[in-house]
């Protein structure tokens, strides 16, 4: 299953956690969330693959401990989602779909 575009109208934004909105809902530590607005990663998706963090352009993503979580027990988290160029390739290359772009939301909290 891949990241809800539409997850501003459908969860509601929880808490802040590393610099970026979390949506919930939010129960640790099966369930983490979405995280970020104009860069968002479904953590409950997100396996640590870590293809978008070796390919951003600008270094958004930075890994952070979820442990306890079934898929993995760290997250490529969008702690510097302001600096997006808006490129997509982090969209392209997540494996799980786990990734969703959009300059249209609001970005960081
Ligand atoms: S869209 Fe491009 S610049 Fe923005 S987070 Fe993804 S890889 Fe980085």
């Amino acid at each position: 299953m891949a990241i809800d575009p539409s997850f501003e109208q459908n969860r509601e934004k929880v808490d802040e956690e590393h610099g970026v909105a979390v949506w919930g809902p939010v129960d640790p530590p099966e369930n983490l969330g979405i995280r970020g607005t104009h860069v968002a990663v479904d953590f409950d998706i997100c396996l640590a693959d870590g293809a978008c963090l070796e390919d951003c352009p600008v270094d958004v993503f930075e890994w952070v401990d979820t442990p306890g979580h079934p898929e993995s027990e760290i997250k490529a988290n969008p702690t510097n989602e302001d600096q997006c160029i808006d490129c997509m390739l982090c969209v392209d290359v997540c494996p799980v779909d786990a990734i969703d772009v959009d300059p249209g939301r609001a970005g960081r909290i």
